[in-house]
């Protein structure tokens, strides 16, 4: 893996445009549990089973109470080595740009300004019925509701079986398109679009990397494959990290 790793070390440093795709494994070193490790379960609900539209339709103050205590985990945690990383090749690459999949807001928060929340943000509130939409990081009532219109609130993010933020997609394609290097992180590519783009990206010339803990069902495709933590790999990827 080390020669692996200074190819790829050496291709960062000699590229224009980078284009990085992260997962709920990106923030599991800052103590944010996966949706799909062992750690995805609360209470006796499977987290994924809580992130929909149907569950939210019959039970809003049971994915509330799941909402409201993911706010307050998160907000405890920190952004980890891997978040400082992606920060720092920000701005050392020319043109770069951070899609993520998460919802923590810790890429943010560890600097980088050029990022995709594809999936919304747990520090976004939208009313169920009216226009209204706001970012909010205090803490809420157990069901909160809109001040506008006095409908429920739900919580900023996309579920599953929910279409993404509009604009979203057609902008990452446009971005994946003309990279050089695509990296994809901490993520199982189990969730669509986002498991597809290395294939727009090698479809287009870029190099694919994959980092991540374990194999994924992508790995077979991608040009590099370096397996570990995020947040010891990465690191290594930067120069004068
Ligand atoms: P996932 O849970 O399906 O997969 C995470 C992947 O990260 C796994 O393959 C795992 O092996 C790997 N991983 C775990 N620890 C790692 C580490 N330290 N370094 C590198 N890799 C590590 O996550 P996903 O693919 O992002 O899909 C889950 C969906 O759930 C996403 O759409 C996301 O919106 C949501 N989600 C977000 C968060 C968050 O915001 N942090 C957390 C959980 C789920
Ligand atoms: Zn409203």
């Amino acid at each position: 893996m080390q020669a692996d790793l200074e190819m790829v070390k050496a291709l960062l440093d000699g590229s224009r445009k980078v284009v990085v795709l992260t997962g709920a494994g990106t923030s599991a070193e800052s103590g944010v549990p996966t949706f799909r490790g062992r750690d995805g379960l609360w209470k006796t609900h499977r987290a994924e089973d809580l992130a929909r539209p149907d569950s939210f339709a019959n039970n809003p103050e049971l994915v509330w109470e799941f909402y409201n205590w993911r706010r307050e985990m998160v907000g405890k945690c920190k952004p980890n080595a891997a978040h400082e990383a992606l920060a720092e090749m920000e701005r050392q690459i020319p043109n770069f740009l951070l899609i993520t999949q998460n919802v923590d807001g810790l890429h943010s928060l560890a600097g980088n300004r050029k990022v995709v929340e594809m999936h919304g943000s747990l520090w976004r509130l939208k009313c169920t019925v009216c226009a209204h939409v706001r970012e909010d990081r205090s803490r809420l009532p157990p069901v909160p509701e809109c001040p506008v219109c006095g409908h429920l609130l739900r919580p900023g993010v996309v579920w599953f079986g929910e279409p993404l933020v509009p604009g979203v997609l057609r902008l990452a394609i446009e971005q994946i398109n003309s990279a050089d290097v695509f990296l994809s992180v901490g993520t199982s590519n189990l969730v669509q679009p986002a498991a597809s783009f290395y294939q727009l990206a090698k479809d287009h010339g870029a190099v694919t990397v994959e980092i991540n803990l374990e194999p994924t069902v992508n790995t077979g495709f991608m040009d590099f494959a370096l397996h570990g933590k995020a947040g010891e790999i990465l690191p290594e990827l930067v120069t004068g990290f």
